[in-house]
């Protein structure tokens, strides 16, 4: 397609998201009660525990992952949901990807539930319970992946097995998509895509990891809100370059490669990208205004006419909030010279740059050139993918979505956000409208923050409603 072409494209998408976000909103009934008959909480945190115990860690480097852990986990998975396994289809792909079909007899386009069960290492992180014993103490599943991912997963198989035994069959064809590489942005759930793209299969809805439901994050709106991911920012990885001629640190030269490596990183912070209100953070914005009291309920009915404003005073409420309304450039690593008194001759900024929707990787490039404004540093793009197509929030899988939500979560504001994070879900984004991005899971703070970090856990209540969330959905399909 032509420049001009792409633009008229991307102007019209943008103002159908605009319009189905604007139609996003709240249900005026509350859905039917979530019933969690046939889920046993405790076993569910008992089956929870003793896959954390396997220690399924993915690396960079692939020759340091445990292949026999991965193999250890499928092949319990089949011990621990053997009603799931006689009843559903399942597939390994590639590594280790699993690809599971629950017939349902019709031919309506299915929904693809999401989980991966690789885990990120614990190197040097300060644990105070063992990260691999799966212990289970006042209520909480401690852990790696006691959240991220597997329990999600093991949320998702309480599900299905509850209803595989109550003779249960669903109204749509239900696939699960379980990833063995997530954690380094391998292949797996490509390859999943891929599957069910060379065989004619298009879902009518994904649902993958992403948002949960939180409290006190947004101020001014009391109780829970539940957010809901609708698209993810892109990523971008460039390092900059500069070169010298090098030579003895005794006698050295104006503007060497250092001071220039140095400046061109603070024009890039002095020049922040700018900060612009998107739909979907607009549609938050208007989710969260319903429930917020009196005062700022009249800010957000307006936050349309106050757009510009609204994104500058996100951007300077907390680092997060400015994460959502922004592209963000993160310098993470820095190298000169190898010896302490020689002259560097190349030195090198690592960026990590986070794109805002509505931005491109070549946008960003060319933006950065542009502040960089010096033909001297060499900006070389290492990877980078546009920010994911954004789902809709007009229909009736987002409907569902938020039912299912609401049946576990009575009290809790459905909103959608930006994730500012990659997920798997952005391979689905490619060929399905309806990919959304939440964790069924009430979450504390600290337990948010413990979402890569020491001391992962999960309350097993919180992974009770998580398999009440996803029996709902798979029951109204
Ligand atoms: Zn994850």
């Amino acid at each position: 397609m032509k420049r001009a072409a792409v633009a008229a494209a991307c102007g019209a998408a943008a103002v159908s998201v605009a319009r189905r976000v604007a139609r996003f909103r709240p249900p005026e009934v509350s859905p039917a009660p979530a019933d969690l008959e046939g889920l046993d909480a405790d076993a569910a945190a008992a089956r929870l525990a003793e896959l954390v115990r396997i220690p399924t860690i993915s690396f960079g480097d692939l020759r340091e992952v445990d292949a026999a852990a991965f193999e250890t986990f499928r092949r319990r998975l089949t011990e621990l949901y053997p009603e799931t396994h006689r009843v559903l289809e399942r597939e390994v792909l590639g590594d280790g990807a699993l690809l599971y079909r629950w017939p349902s007899g019709t031919d309506a386009p299915p929904m693809v539930l999401m989980a991966h069960y690789d885990v990120v290492p614990v190197a040097g992180q300060e644990w105070s319970r063992d990260p691999f014993s799966g212990l289970i103490e006042d209520g909480v599943v401690h852990g790696r992946g006691a959240i991220d991912d597997k329990g999600a997963l093991v949320a998702i198989l309480e599900a299905v097995e509850s209803l595989v035994v109550a003779g249960f069959t669903p109204d749509r064809d239900l696939y699960l998509s379980f990833g063995n590489d997530e954690e380094v942005a391998g292949v797996g759930a490509q390859s999943a895509v891929e599957t069910l793209t060379t065989r004619g299969i298009r879902p009518w809805a994904v649902l993958d990891e992403g948002g949960a439901v939180v409290s006190g994050v947004f101020p001014g709106v009391p109780g829970q809100t539940a957010v809901v991911g609708l698209a993810e920012k892109g990523l971008l990885d460039v390092e900059l370059i500069t070169t010298d001629a090098g030579g003895h640190a005794s006698a050295p030269v104006r503007g060497g490669a250092p001071a220039r490596l140095a400046r061109a990183i603070l024009r890039i912070e002095d020049n922040p990208f700018p900060a612009r209100l998107h739909d979907v953070v607009l549609g938050m914005v208007d989710a969260l205004g319903r429930h917020a009291p009196t005062g700022y309920r009249a800010l957000f009915a307006h936050a349309e006419y106050l757009r510009p404003g609204l994104a500058i005073v996100l951007s300077k409420a907390s680092r997060e909030a400015n994460a959502l309304v922004r592209t963000t450039v993160a310098i993470t690593q820095l190298e000169g010279s190898k010896a302490r008194n020689v002259l560097a001759t190349r030195a090198r900024a690592h960026a990590n740059i986070r794109i805002a929707l509505g931005e491109t990787v070549q946008s960003t490039v060319d933006r950065l050139r542009r502040v960089i404004d010096d033909p001297s540093v060499d900006l070389r793009v290492v990877s980078g993918n546009d920010p994911s197509p954004v789902s809709r929030a007009d229909n009736e899988a987002f409907a569902l979505v938020r039912d299912a939500i609401r049946s576990v979560y009575p009290d809790a504001a459905v909103a959608p956000y930006v994730m500012v994070q990659a997920s798997d879900a952005r391979h689905f984004s490619q060929v399905c409208d309806s990919v959304y991005r939440f964790m069924p899971f009430d979450l504390t703070r600290d337990e948010l923050s413990a979402l890569h970090a020491a001391d992962e856990r999960i309350s097993v209540a919180a992974l009770h409603r998580g398999a009440g969330f996803y029996r709902y959905l798979i029951r109204h399909l």
